[in-house]
């Protein structure tokens, strides 16, 4: 597909919509397995991960639920200070299931590991991490998902529910922002 003429920030499309939903099923068929009928809760972390949680629980072909949180980690410099700030929190009792965080992007990994550290302190049955993409070069602290669909390098990407201010949430495909158009102006 054409990158939408609305966007001279669209430097390339990375990921094409076909090859996004091509990964997804597998995904579903994956998480569907790993559960054997057991009482699955899909939590988004929003905003960036609506889209893909949106279709990766259409991908799950057993009972599961949903819920979201929005989180923010809070950094000393370029530190995080380990203390991650729910500003939306999950109104489930997560003892009660078995977990899979749903992310779009793993970057530094400062704010997954301080979700996942947050969410076991709840004790649930079990807890996974699938995520889109990941970008494993940029890593700052140790972390690894049990699921990455896409392995990407140092671009700064924006679509498929990832933004660039809040805008570009709406495009149907991954691609990587032209930062140098923003230079030129
Ligand atoms: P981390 O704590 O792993 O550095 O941060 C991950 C978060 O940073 C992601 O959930 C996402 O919100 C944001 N992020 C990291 N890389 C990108 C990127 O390439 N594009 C966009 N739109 N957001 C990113
Ligand atoms: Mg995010």
């Amino acid at each position: 597909m054409e990158p939408v003429a609305y966007d001279k920030h669209i430097k390339q499309v990375l990921i094409a919509q076909e090859e996004i939903a091509e990964a997804i099923r597998q995904a579903g068929r994956q998480i569907s397995t790993w559960y054997d009928g057991r009482p699955i809760l899909l939590v988004s972390i929003l905003k960036g991960a609506f889209v893909f949680l949106a279709d990766l629980c259409r991908a799950v072909t057993v009972p599961c639920e949903i819920g979201f949180m929005c989180a923010k980690s809070y950094y000393q410099g370029t530190e995080s200070s380990g203390m991650v700030s729910i500003t939306m929190d999950l109104e489930q009792d997560i003892s009660q299931y078995h977990v899979v965080i749903v992310e779009d992007i793993i970057d530094t990994g400062r704010t997954l590991r301080d979700v996942v550290a947050l969410l076991r302190e709840r004790n649930p049955l079990s807890l996974r991490v699938v995520t889109l993409l990941d970008k494993p070069c940029r890593r700052k602290v140790e972390f690894e998902a049990d699921m990455a669909l896409f392995t990407i390098s140092d671009h700064f990407v924006i679509g498929y529910g990832l933004d660039c201010a809040e805008q570009y949430r709406n495009l149907p495909y991954i691609a990587e922002y032209d930062t140098a158009v923003d230079a030129e102006n």
